[in-house]
């Protein structure tokens, strides 16, 4: 019990929550877990967070017992929302529940001073909602950190650094304006149901200013085309930037028959300006 709750399991049989699939539906049950997945966010009291995708509300409990000021939730499953309405009833006026899709709500006029977005995200819509988070129009932008679950696989490529086999697009995204680091590992089993694949929490801490000056377009066109064709040279992955980008790379210093892979964040900054 936890503030007069009843257990999770008790909450998913009572309010028919058998998990869906096509929604991405991984419960996490264990409240020690989600309490330690809460704690690594960082200090809440001071902070709104927004959640997407709370389902029966296992790290929405989490969130509050750890003393987040707010929580905004965002969930898609109607079935989840009586559920939540309890947590709500059990917290006063700090759980908003926003009932939607992650994709299409705009969250803007919910949220009030710093927020921190935490989330065990289904799985088909993750990257999607990070690319939208980490590129926004305008930076800093409106959260200060993310604390986010992700199918280990991509969680290694977010983190990754140059020459790791991970190392890609979503590694430059992700470190050009953040620090990243692994918080936590989650066997299959830690969920209910167990997905296939084991899964990662990753926190993002926001920084101020880009680690390297660029422009956020080039840089993006730059990095997509240069890791399009991750095993080639750089003189043949960018040459449809013109006929000349081998003496453009020497120019920039950088040498034309090197590969993405081996190339550091500051090196595509610097390398942007040719996209
Ligand atoms: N937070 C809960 C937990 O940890 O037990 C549930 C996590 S489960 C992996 C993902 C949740 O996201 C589900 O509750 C699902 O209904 C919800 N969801 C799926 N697609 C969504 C969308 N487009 N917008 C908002 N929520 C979505």
């Amino acid at each position: 019990m936890s503030n007069g709750l009843p257990p999770l399991r008790e909450v998913i049989s009572s309010h028919g929550l058998s998990a869906r699939k096509s929604l991405g539906q991984n419960f996490l049950l264990d409240l020690n877990l989600t309490r330690k997945i809460a704690r690594s966010a960082g200090s809440l009291e001071d902070h709104d967070v927004l959640e997407i995708g709370p389902g029966p509300g296992g790290l929405t409990r989490a969130l509050l017992m750890e003393g987040a000021r707010r929580v905004i939730a965002v969930e898609k499953d109607q079935r989840c929302v009586a559920a939540l309405e309890d947590i709500a009833r059990a917290y006063p006026g700090r759980l908003t529940i926003l009932q939607g899709d992650a994709k299409d709500l705009d969250v803007s006029p919910h949220l009030d001073g710093p927020t921190r977005i935490v989330a065990n995200l289904p799985y088909n819509i993750a990257t999607e909602l990070l690319i939208r988070w980490l590129q926004p129009n305008m930076w800093p932008p409106f959260w200060s950190s993310m604390t986010l679950m992700f199918q280990r696989e991509v969680a290694e490529r977010i983190v990754a650094t140059p020459a790791q086999k991970s190392y890609g697009r979503l590694s430059v995204a992700a470190n050009w304006r953040c620090d990243t680091r692994i918080a936590l590992q989650l066997p299959p089993g830690a969920f209910t149901p167990p997905p296939k694949v084991s899964s990662s929490v990753v926190h993002f801490q926001r920084l101020q200013d880009a680690r390297f000056p660029a422009d956020p377009n080039r840089l993006e066109r730059i990095v997509a085309l240069a890791f399009n064709q991750r095993r080639k040279m750089l003189r043949s992955s960018l040459k449809g930037l013109g006929p000349d980008i081998a003496d453009k790379l020497e120019g920039l210093g950088v040498d034309p028959t090197r590969r993405a892979e081996t190339l550091s964040l500051e090196e595509f900054c610097k390398i942007s300006v040719l996209a």
